[in-house]
């Protein structure tokens, strides 16, 4: 890097400023370090959090340029949320790798070649800002799996070439040809609590890739009493942006989402990926200091629930049993991020005949994080590996989980490494267990 782009400009350095209190509680008490995936991997001080946040609190005083060095170590960490859990300070590390992240990235951006540039504006400000976009590009990838071009690809060698062999393996086997597109419809409650409603947020990898999963989800949700919307007007929640150093981006999106969702008044929004579910958590965070914008995106925020908090084991009347070992891997953004861990536990313990396995490492990063698995695929990798590893211990024929960035990378994993377990949401093994599309 030359040394042109060393040096935070403005606004950047305000940017980051506004994170600067959540840097000074750091007490440097090393608590975090064990629970930190990158250190754990590593054992350099510089790949733990608190080294990470050492280094963002330097570059805000003045102290230290942006090297590679020090944006490397920055990019590496997963933003999973784990140190935030355990931090006896209150330190966040989410605001600070978004502040970061946003604010280093005019002087990385300058060292990119253009068609990158053009490619990242292109994914945040189309793909994730218009969902027809993203419909269609996930239209096209159907067809690249059903024409067999993806056989063609595959064999020929040209995504080695590319380097596009690791994250092509992630996509999901068969992507559905119907997705989920949010009209206002509302799906009645199924078991005569005909008086709770609530507002659904299907996301843009959720309502595409794995519309069969946001069916599901709304299924069981009226199998549990609930008037389920399909609130209109909403889009991606913005986590990709923010975390790729888009804060902007994110915000736009974030606003179209909070308007949608107004539109309903003050009915809990339900989710069912942990990751999209934890940045509409934050939205109340990143607009704090915005006087338009800070009250509603705090009643926006408080009304978001992931599914597995909105719905109870005694709301389902189970049909049958469901005779199968699981063992459950815990979303960071689930238990971290929104400190979800006990509720779906408690759902798999009541589906009956289901017998659930706990995995060691349950709650550590399965290397997805996002694009990390495509940003960093030497770490995403062994993390990968190391939950794999754990989870095959159990002897369990089927993972759940609740996100969908952890889904596909477990699954393509599994598929790897020519093994059978099978990856199932949560909702999936609740509609399975009462009684499937026929009662929904
Ligand atoms: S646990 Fe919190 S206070 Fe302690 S070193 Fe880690 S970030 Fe700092
Ligand atoms: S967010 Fe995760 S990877 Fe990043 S510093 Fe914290 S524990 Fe480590």
């Amino acid at each position: 890097m030359n040394g042109d782009h060393s040096k935070l400009g403005e606004p950047a350095r305000s940017i980051l400023e506004g994170e600067y209190s959540n840097m000074l509680s750091c007490i440097r008490c090393g608590l975090c370090l064990t629970s930190c995936p990158t250190y754990v991997l590593s054992g350099h001080e510089a790949e733990g959090p608190r080294g990470r946040v050492a280094m963002a609190r330097a570059l805000v005083e003045g102290k230290v340029d942006l090297t590679p060095d020090l944006i490397a170590h920055e990019q590496n960490c997963l933003v999973c949320d784990a140190c935030t859990a355990v931090c006896p300070a209150g330190v966040s590390m989410d605001p600070i790798q978004v502040a970061l992240r946003t604010a280093i990235e005019p002087n990385i951006n300058a060292e990119r070649p253009a068609h990158i540039k053009g490619l990242r504006k292109f994914v945040f400000r189309r793909l994730f800002a218009d969902m027809r976009v993203f419909r269609l590009l996930v239209r096209s990838i159907v067809l690249y799996q059903r024409t067999g071009l993806q056989w063609i690809a595959r064999r020929s060698g040209i995504l080695k070439l590319l380097r596009l062999d690791e994250p092509e393996a992630l996509l999901p086997a068969k992507i559905p040809t119907k997705f989920v597109v949010p009209n206002g419809e509302v799906h009645p409650s199924k078991n005569g609590r005909g008086d709770r409603s609530t507002g659904f947020f299907a996301g843009c990898v959720m309502s595409t890739a794995m519309a069969d999963v946001d069916r599901a989800t709304v299924r069981v949700c009226q199998k549990a009493g609930w008037n389920v919307s399909e609130t209109a007007g909403q889009g991606c929640c913005g986590a990709l942006n923010a975390h790729g150093g888009d804060l902007e981006g994110m915000k736009t999106l974030a606003k179209r989402n909070i308007e949608a969702f107004e539109k309903e008044g003050g009915a809990p929004i339900v989710i069912n990926s942990a990751g999209c579910g934890a940045m509409l958590k934050d939205y109340a965070h990143h607009f704090r200091n915005d006087e338009e914008w800070a009250e509603r995106a705090k009643k926006f925020s408080d009304r978001v629930k992931d599914v597995t908090e909105l719905v109870e084991p005694d709301d389902f009347e189970f049909r049958g049993s469901v005779e199968r070992t699981v063992t459950y891997q815990e979303p960071c953004h689930l238990v971290h991020a929104q400190k979800i861990s006990k509720q779906p536990r408690a759902l798999l313990k009541a589906i009956p005949g289901l017998e659930l396995r706990e995995m060691e490492e349950s709650s550590l990063c399965c290397g997805s994080a996002g694009v990390y698995n495509v940003t960093n695929p030497e770490e995403s990798s062994q993390l990968q590996k190391r939950k794999l590893d754990n989870a095959k211990e159990t002897g369990a024929e089927t993972i759940a989980t609740a996100n969908p960035g952890c889904h596909m990378q477990l699954a393509g994993g599994i598929k790897n490494r020519g093994e059978a377990t099978e990856v199932k949401h949560i909702v999936e093994l609740l509609d399975e267990a009462t009684g499937g599309k026929e009662s929904g």
